[in-house]
């Protein structure tokens, strides 16, 4: 099924009328919660929520193609720092990947609900579109220089989210079982846990992507995170679909994608882009200069990880 997004830059009332009518409806039902509870989080978050639909998603809809990658950066940025915002002004603990482990000992409902929905069940249909258009990690990764970066070294360096993951599961465990310590979900140490570990990531990842000039370097290598996610975007509903009589294989997508996607070697065999690197950034359909390129909702299996080592120019294989 064909998905909204013509890449043609032309603007269609009906499509722009829903972020305007779905921002008033957010104002609305924040002025009646206020009223009703005179609760300001409340009607902060519901007026935010309307302004990013309103604004972010209606800009991002009327700007020409070559534009949106911009406005996804800002969109991601309102939205990122909009979650981080609450999940520290509201105290529901570690959201880290320790937090998960310590909140599924601790029982920890919030922890779990969050990566239940974000992290296991919402890929199972949107794919990564946490990592291209939510994630606070990422929100800040996507400001550095180095947005269309080419370079991915060879070889299965993305294991290293794999160890990463399991060294902070058997942490966690350890913890737990062997030294009795069962703080890491909630409370003060829990917002330790949680701060610190935000400080240990920004500055890793903003490390890694400057010495390898590459933005998504720490998504690509190190990540915990997209442990899961790539585990549940295997089977997303969502996903990047082609037109193959309108690809001349140009490679144009290929050297924008900040996850050095083959994105024509899926398209051209009449398949859907399925590696699970893809965080639906959607800046392949933005640059495609024959309009090859759209969102469609299907059934496939994903997994196939199709990727660009580049340098050296040409030199070419599977990946993690
Ligand atoms: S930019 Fe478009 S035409 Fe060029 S390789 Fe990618 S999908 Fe094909
Ligand atoms: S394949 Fe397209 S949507 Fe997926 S990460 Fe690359 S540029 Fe973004």
């Amino acid at each position: 099924m064909a998905f909204f997004n013509d890449g043609t830059g032309t603007l269609d009332r009906k499509v722009m009328s829903v972020p305007v009518v779905l921002m008033l409806g957010c104002w609305a039902v924040g002025l009646v919660y206020w009223w009703a509870t005179r609760d300001l989080t409340g009607l902060f978050v519901l007026a935010y929520v309307g302004m990013f639909i309103g604004v972010g998603v209606g800009s991002f809809l009327g700007l020409p193609p070559n534009k949106r990658p911009v406005a996804r950066r800002v969109m991601m940025f309102m939205v990122g720092a909009m979650l981080l915002g609450l999940a520290l002004i509201t105290d529901h603990g570690n959201m880290q990947i320790e937090g998960l482990f310590f909140g599924v000992l601790a029982g920890a409902p919030w922890i779990v609900l969050h990566y239940a929905l974000a992290k296991f069940a919402g890929p199972l249909i949107f794919g990564r579109i946490w990592c291209g258009w939510a994630c606070w990690f990422g929100m800040v990764f996507d400001l550095l220089p180095y947005k269309a970066s080419r370079y991915r070294i060879p070889g299965r360096w993305g294991a290293l989210r794999y160890a990463h993951f399991f060294l902070s599961l058997l942490t966690v465990v350890a913890l737990w079982f062997i030294f009795g310590y069962h703080d890491g979900a909630t409370g003060s140490s829990g917002i330790v846990w949680f701060v610190g570990g935000l400080a240990l990531y920004y500055a890793l990842g903003i490390g890694m992507a400057l010495a390898l000039k590459d933005n998504r370097a720490f998504c690509k290598y190190l990540c915990p995170i997209s442990v899961p996610l790539k585990t549940f975007s295997r089977y997303a509903a969502l996903k990047i679909a082609g037109d193959a009589p309108k690809c001349d294989a140009c490679n144009v997508c290929v050297e924008q994608c900040p996850m050095n996607i083959r994105v024509p070697d899926y398209i051209l065999k009449g398949e859907r882009v399925l590696s699970t690197e893809c965080t639906l950034c959607q800046t392949c359909i933005h640059v495609c200069p024959h309009d090859a390129l759209k969102l469609s909702f299907a059934f496939d299996v994903g997994g196939k990880e199709l990727i660009d080592f580049t340098p050296p120019r040409g030199a070419r294989g599977e990946g993690t």
